[in-house]
């Protein structure tokens, strides 16, 4: 051992806490049929292990203690992290029976089991909006109590996240009907948070990742604005700015540093065609570089004015003196940015400047 160096590896199983007898049957394995031919082992070591007598001076830990013992020997500053478990999002509905009644009780319970709700929003849905989001179920025996229930009142949606979330929290749900709950695991949350006299089960959550992100943009939607650092705060705070967009979890679909033309300048503001500071606008929007973004989030258009603050500098200071303009403005004109002031010119502006409006 003490003739060379070694290689010491630390190897981790992906889902399960079995690296142990998963390592200790591919040595098996390899040890059982030394001479097959390379190309009819193809799950075992070959590939990575080259030859038999590599496998069989490894020495390789039997239990969890021992490989503990040996982990904090060689690296005693190991860290196991839990970060092959990705934190994900999913959606949870509260149908509004169980909202009504033990609202306190489910909220509670989603926090200890360690989940951030990251969006929420109540709403009594429509007809419409529950026969478009369960389009799948629409010929079930069930769905005219599921239709009835869920336009009953308001619902909870939610938006949870922790690491693992869509498997985690389909399986605290447990099993789809509260029938099946209440027999087969008295201990999922469909069991426990059932409503006297209601079959349908007062719990939702998606099913995989991809539904997941179908279903929260269904009520959710992401929406884009046109944002852009006017020319004297570009060249100034640039970076500042651009951290508190970061900071604010917008997403930069498209970004590009440019001086407006004329046509682009009057197209932003052409509410304000006519205005007397409308000539002076248009000649600070173009006299240097900006720098222009489509901000993508949900709900964009409001948090990214939000964001920016009262037109007016001094006003921003007073009521909201985090805010863009409050810290980077100069006056009124040069208030170091511009957003769209709703959905429809955020569409216009971003195709004036982008040319397309088609954004991922
Ligand atoms: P923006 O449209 O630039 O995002 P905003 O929506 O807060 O800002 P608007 O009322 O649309 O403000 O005005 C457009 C721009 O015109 C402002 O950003 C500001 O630079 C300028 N402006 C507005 N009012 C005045 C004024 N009274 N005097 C001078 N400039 C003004
Ligand atoms: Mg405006």
């Amino acid at each position: 051992m003490m003739s060379g160096p070694c290689h010491i590896l630390v190897i981790t199983k992906k889902e399960a806490t079995d690296a142990i007898p998963h390592w200790k049957e591919l040595r098996e394995l390899r040890e059982s049929v030394p001479d097959e031919p390379k190309a009819e082992k193809p799950d075992r070591l070959e590939g990575t292990m080259e030859t038999e007598s590599i496998l069989n001076i490894c020495d390789v830990q039997d239990s969890v203690e021992d490989a503990s013992r040996q982990l904090a020997f060689f690296f005693p500053n190991f860290y196991i992290k839990k970060t092959d478990q990705k934190v994900e999002k999913t959606l949870a509905l509260i149908r509004p029976s169980l909202l009504k009644e033990r609202r306190h009780s489910i909220m509670q319970r989603i926090k200890d089991d360690g989940f951030k709700i990251a969006m929420q929003k109540e709403i009594i849905l429509s007809e419409e909006q529950t026969r478009e989001f369960y389009k799948e179920h629409e010929n079930q025996d069930y769905f005219p109590v599921l239709l009835e229930q869920m336009t009953s009142g308001p619902t909870l949606v939610l938006a949870l996240t922790r690491e693992n979330a869509v498997a985690h929290w389909r399986d605290l749900l447990g099993p789809k009907t509260v029938e099946e709950a209440k027999k087969e695991n008295p201990n999922s949350l469909r069991a426990k948070y059932a409503v006297n006299n209601i079959p349908i089960d007062q719990l939702h959550g998606s099913s995989t990742p991809d539904d997941a992100q179908k279903e929260l943009q269904f009520f959710f939607p992401q929406e884009h604005t046109l944002a852009l650092i006017k020319p004297a705060a570009a060249k100034k705070h640039k970076d500042d700015i651009m951290q508190k967009v970061k900071d604010a979890g917008f997403t930069i679909s498209k970004i590009k540093e440019e001086a407006l033309t004329r046509e682009m300048a009057t197209q932003f503001y052409k509410d304000h065609k006519g205005k007397p500071f409308f000539e002076e606008l248009v000649t600070c929007m173009t006299e240097g570089p900006s720098v222009i973004m489509v901000l993508t989030k949900v709900n964009a258009v409001e948090e990214w004015r939000q964001l920016m603050g009262p037109t007016d500098p001094e006003v921003a200071k007073e009521t909201s003196p985090e805010s863009i303009r409050a810290r980077f403005a100069q006056d009124i004109l040069s208030n170091a940015v511009h957003g769209s002031s709703n959905r429809e010119h955020a569409l216009k502006s971003i195709e004036c400047v982008f040319g397309e409006i088609d954004i991922d």
